[in-house]
């Protein structure tokens, strides 16, 4: 009797790139300060009303098994906002409903991906993106994206990769650059995964965090349309991350495909789950703005403070709940320094490094603590990297 390799596989590297995020936790269990800037997830409770609607669909009785691709209302409201966002009609036959955007990302890839399928994934990228791509059979290949251009991927990166491939996975506003695509990066990756015929995946769970420029869906560019496959989520837009609720935006061709698959695995979610996305997503863009809110004004105080300063240099970013800063001037790997900035002062970041080799001698910085914690952190951490370097 053994376990299949499949499981093995699924962390190739032996290491998950999470140590730091581990020790924090150690520390903050022996009851130690610690100021975690680790991970993305916001400071603040799932908001009352919408626990409220929650309350409200389970006392009228919505705790059985929920309906395959999702709630109707709900796969309407999803494809309104859609809609509403990029201009590209959509119904509610191109959305499903999943337990949360990772298991979109994963239902995506198994849907398209055939075994020893080439996959190809921006790199820096979110943690799970490789190990994601393995558990559905693929192979994953990064696509390097470099600091000088903002970690915007160019079309002849991904064409290099393109032979034998499927797939290209992409996230903006991105995790964890913070850095959101330009239209001139859209349109290039449009004639690379038309060029070589890809699917593209694109992982949108930070669209209502946009503190500069705009969010443009590549769903929204006609020539690709059908190529691609939008995950959403509320976990980030309406600080839901327990409730375990997104979506895959596609033809729908696409979604009766990963309909089947849904129908035997995850069962759908929770009824009264979808009952109180339904509630939230009907609070409109003031309330996602109230959420997307305190990021933006903490990136105001860290743009404040590192601009006093010029050996730490903060890679231009335009949304999302992170910062990614250069430290390539201290000498220093992304990872000794988060290491050394645990141990000497309690301050823990993610070392570049857990998001892959484009993203060394960088630190992503999570904004997801209280305003005068966070800016005690920023002026702390650049105070040490003067320290470490003088
Ligand atoms: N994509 C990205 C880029 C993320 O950062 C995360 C969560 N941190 C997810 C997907 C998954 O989020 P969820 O499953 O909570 O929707």
């Amino acid at each position: 009797m053994r376990i299949s390799p499949r499981i093995e596989a699924i962390t190739a590297a032996g290491t998950d790139g999470w140590e730091i995020y581990y020790r924090t936790r150690e520390l903050l269990a022996r009851g130690e300060r610690v100021l975690s800037l680790t991970i993305g997830e916001h400071d603040i409770k799932t908001d009352p009303v919408i626990l409220e609607a929650m309350h409200q669909s389970t006392r009228a009785g919505n705790t059985g098994y929920a309906f395959g691709p999702g709630n109707p209302e709900l796969r309407a409201e999803v494809a309104a906002r859609v809609a509403a966002r990029t201009g590209v009609p959509t119904g509610a036959e191109n959305v499903i409903i999943t337990p949360g955007g990772q298991a979109a990302l994963f239902a995506s890839h198994m849907a398209l991906l055939d075994k020893g399928d080439r996959a190809l994934h921006a790199d820096p990228y979110y943690a799970t993106y490789p190990g994601t791509i393995r558990a559905a059979g693929g192979v994953p290949v990064a696509v390097p994206t470099r600091s000088r251009d903002a970690f915007q991927p160019k079309a002849e990166d991904i064409m290099a990769r393109a032979k034998g491939a499927k797939t290209l996975l992409i996230n903006t506003p991105n995790n964890p650059t913070g850095v959101v695509y330009d239209r001139p990066t859209l349109d290039g990756i449009a004639q690379a995964v038309t060029e070589a015929d890809l699917w593209l995946i694109s992982d949108e769970v930070y669209d209502t965090q946009i503190w500069e420029g705009e969010h443009i869906s590549p769903r929204a560019l006609p020539a690709i349309r059908e190529r691609v496959l939008v995950v959403g989520s509320m976990s980030k837009s309406h600080a839901m991350t327990g409730s375990r609720l997104g979506w895959v935006v596609a033809e729908p061709e696409v979604i009766e495909a990963l309909a089947v698959l849904a129908t035997n695995t995850t069962y759908g979610v929770a009824p009264f789950v979808q009952d109180a996305a339904l509630h939230a997503l009907r609070l409109g863009p003031d309330f996602e703005e109230r959420i997307a809110e305190p990021f933006r004004r903490r990136r105001d105080i860290a743009t404040r403070l590192i601009a006093d300063q010029n050996l730490v240099r903060l890679v231009p970013s335009s949304g999302a709940m992170y910062l990614m800063l250069d430290i390539r001037a201290t000498g220093l790997s992304g990872n000794d320094f988060a290491g050394r900035l645990l141990e000497e002062e309690r301050i823990a970041v993610m070392p570049g490094e857990s998001f892959g080799a484009a993203a060394a001698g960088h630190l992503r910085v999570a904004m997801t603590i209280p305003d005068p914690a966070f800016e005690e952190a920023l002026a702390r951490l650049l105070a040490f990297a003067a320290h470490i370097t003088a």
